[in-house]
This record gives C-alpha cells, structure tokens and sequence, in this order.
C-alpha cells in the first residue's frame, strides 16, 4: 500500500481492508513515500511524522504492518526500487500486490523503470466514488472502487488550516499526533 499518506486517514484503512478481503491478502504493508518526495515545489510533511502516523493508525489491527523501506532509502522514491526492497524481504516466492491511489496508478506507464515495475507486482488502483479510470487494457492492473476514499488526505490538511474538526476522518491517535506536533496548521498548498 504506497502512498504519501500526509496524512494516512480511515479511506486509506478501509481501501486495505476492502482489497486485502478481495484478494485474499495475508497482510498489507503501509509503505510512506521518502521525505524527500516532492510535488509541485512543496516538501511533504517529514517522513518520520508520516510513518509515525501511519503506525498509530495501524497499530490495532494484525493484518496490517509499517516499511520504513522508502522513507530510509536516499533520494526520489521509485516502486521499482521498493518492489525490489520487499520481494528481497519476503522472499522471490511472494506475489506482490501494489496498491495506491487509482489516478496514481493511471501515470504508472511513465514511472521509472515500469516495465520491470509490471514484473515485480499486480497493481490494484483504489478510486473514489466519481472517479473512475478507464479500463487499462493490462490484466495486470485492476482498478476498485472505495467509497470511503471520498475522505482525501488534501481536505483533512485544509480542515486543520481553518481550524475545523477531522475527527472520525482519521483515527483518535492520529488526530492527537496532529495536534501535538503542530502539523497542517499553516497549510496554503493544494496539491
Ligand atoms: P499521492 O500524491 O499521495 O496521491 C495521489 C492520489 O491517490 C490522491 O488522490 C491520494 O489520496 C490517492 N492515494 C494515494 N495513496 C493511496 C492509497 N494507498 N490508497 C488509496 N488512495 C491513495 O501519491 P503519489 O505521489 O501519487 O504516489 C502514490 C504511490 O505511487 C507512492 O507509493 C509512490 O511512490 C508511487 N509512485 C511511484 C512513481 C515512480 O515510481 N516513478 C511515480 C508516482 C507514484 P490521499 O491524498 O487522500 O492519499
């Protein structure tokens, strides 16, 4: 599961359960992009705050666990490289199954290295309601559809922004973590 997660909410949660329950997946790795991710000039939230964050989120449930893989590795994060990272983990026998953000996985023919990308996992894009993608033509790459993904990473930084409430959109520990450190407050950026 690899995604910015800035920060990680309970769409993202729902997204792993629904395919993790569809696939038969034994466990979902969270996998925080690297800190030094960059969109359109903006430097994301630190990468130790992301997966902090992501670890509280996921603490409760068994089937879920944390990769710091991208956040410790130098330089721009390429799923080449972290697919590389966890078939070495997990072993060359383990079928890998990369899911993220459908509008995410819709560049994927642009990403670095991506035919080697298409050899290391299946994709599965997480839409949300509204969205949809065309179909890829790949049976390598599904899309499905998360209506609890109506949640968006962009409107819980922007509630912080004008001081409104996000509770229930990411869990308890995650909304304390945000207020403790102080983040989002000065969020101007939509990316
Ligand atoms: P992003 O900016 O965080 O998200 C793009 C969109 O997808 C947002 O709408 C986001 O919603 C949604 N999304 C992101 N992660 C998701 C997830 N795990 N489940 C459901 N929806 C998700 O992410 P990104 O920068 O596009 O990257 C997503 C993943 O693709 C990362 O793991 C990244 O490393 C990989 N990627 C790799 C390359 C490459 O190798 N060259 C290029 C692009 C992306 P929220 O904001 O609400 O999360």
């Amino acid at each position: 599961m690899g995604g910015t997660f800035d920060p990680i909410h309970h769409g993202h949660l729902v997204a792993a359960s629904e395919v993790a329950d569809a696939y038969g997946l034994s466990e979902v790795v969270f996998v925080p992009t690297g800190s030094s991710w960059q969109k359109a000039g903006q430097v994301r939230t630190d990468g130790e705050q992301r997966y902090l964050m992501a670890v509280i989120a996921t603490a409760n449930d068994p089937r879920f666990r944390v990769s710091r893989v991208d956040i410790d590795r130098p330089g721009d994060t390429y799923t080449v490289d972290t697919l590389e990272e966890l078939h070495k983990q997990y072993g060359p026998d383990t079928s890998l199954i990369f899911i993220t953000g459908a509008d995410a996985i819709a560049g994927l023919h642009t990403w670095h290295r991506h035919d080697r990308v298409l050899e290391l996992a299946q994709f599965v894009g997480v839409s949300r309601p509204g969205f949809s993608l065309a179909d890829s033509g790949d049976e390598r790459i599904s899309v499905m559809q998360v209506p609890a993904m109506a949640i968006s990473s962009t409107d819980i930084r922007r509630r912080v922004a004008q001081r409104r409430t996000i509770e229930y959109l990411v869990p308890a520990g995650v909304a304390r973590f945000i207020e403790k450190q102080g983040l989002y407050l000065d969020t101007v950026d939509e990316r």
